[in-house]
């Protein structure tokens, strides 16, 4: 449980070194470990690889500056792939979104519509089911999208004569095609709007649903759904839905990844001595053993403790604990002190 191996004492490097020093000893280790020195020696092969980690980590001011503070610099992220397909089939089971373009011969996409969802930092670390509102764009259902007052058809585009394409002469023989800018390129034009959608083939529809929102979610994390978004007018393709992730934080902990940070105070006996402290992680309050002679800023890690991820994935909780020291002593304490500075000299 004690913080891994560390990546100053592998480099054998100083906290505050430079990176011309890190570089330096990186160097130095990496001929020395190097499998043509030390042929068919496993323990070197091991040393190497753990040197190679330590460099990869320390040679990046980010992850180093990550790994000075949290202890680590593997912040794996929740599987972007495997939550995309969880919205997908969410939406898909719920009626009315169309996914893909089904364009006739309209051209003209439906506009993105975007979501935000604030999460409090335990519904982020738990998952949970958020229900929300919006409004979208589907086709009218008094034309059925056609944009036609119902008992009349939209009619043959004079400008493109139905082609839904124009050629544009740019002098001499060179000529371009373009879409049609009188029918969009639908080819027929409507002679008599609907009274509905005065034509544009679209009305506003109030979507509420539940969306599930699976345990790791993280600060303006985001997530597109194509074809959720506003229905393309006269059968265009339909734009897409993003939703937009904020994560509230939290008085104790801070998220990174799948793992959890805490900074907790222990008793100076304890530290010097060695004991147990209870120490609160977000699935409750755990036993973390000190032992003797443990320094102020020293980084524990409890396995398991951070987020478990629906595909089965556990981050860890990192514990950096601080040494109290008592402001107060009673007469008896500081006697016991003092005979405890007399024995150490
Ligand atoms: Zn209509
Ligand atoms: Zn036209």
């Amino acid at each position: 449980m004690a913080s891994d191996d560390d990546y100053y004492e592998i480099l054998g490097v100083s906290r505050n070194a430079t990176q011309e020093e890190i570089k330096r000893a990186y160097r130095r280790l990496a001929k020395e470990y190097h499998p043509d020195r030390n042929p068919g020696d496993k323990e070197a092969e091991e040393k190497l690889k753990k040197i190679n980690e330590a460099y990869s980590v320390l040679s990046d001011p980010e992850k180093r500056a990550n790994y000075d503070r949290y202890g680590t610099a593997d912040f794996q992220r929740i599987d972007m792939d495997g939550f995309s397909e969880l919205f997908r089939e969410f939406f898909r089971g719920f009626g009315g979104f169309d996914f893909g373009p089904r364009a006739r011969r309209g051209p003209m996409r439906g506009r993105d519509l975007r979501l935000n969802i604030r999460l409090t930092f335990e519904e982020a670390f738990f998952g949970t089911k958020k229900k929300v509102a919006f409004k979208r764009r589907v086709p009218c259902k008094t034309c059925r999208g056609t944009g036609a007052a119902p008992g009349t058809s939209p009619s043959r585009c004079p400008t493109c004569g139905g082609r839904g394409q124009v050629i544009q002469s740019m002098g001499g023989f060179l000529t371009v095609s373009q879409t049609c800018p009188t029918c969009q390129g639908l080819g027929e034009v409507v002679t008599t709007p609907c009274p509905t959608c005065r034509g544009t083939g679209l009305e506003s529809q109030r979507v509420e649903v539940e969306i599930p929102i699976p345990p790791g979610v993280e600060d303006e994390m985001y997530q597109r759904i194509s074809g959720a978004g506003d229905a393309g007018p006269r059968g265009g393709p339909p734009g897409d839905l993003i939703i937009v992730f904020s994560v509230q934080s939290h008085e104790k902990f801070v998220r990174r990844g799948l793992h959890t940070y805490i900074e907790i105070d222990i008793p100076f006996d304890i530290a010097v001595l060695g004991g147990t402290v209870q120490v609160p992680t977000m699935w409750g309050s755990s036993e973390i053993k000190i032992p003797r002679g443990t320094r102020d800023g020293t980084l524990f890690r409890m396995k398991g403790k951070g987020v478990h991820t629906n595909d089965g994935r556990k981050g860890d909780q990192l514990v950096r604990v601080h040494i109290e020291i008592p402001e107060k002593l009673t007469r008896v304490q500081r006697e016991y002190l003092e005979r405890f500075r007399e024995v150490f000299g």
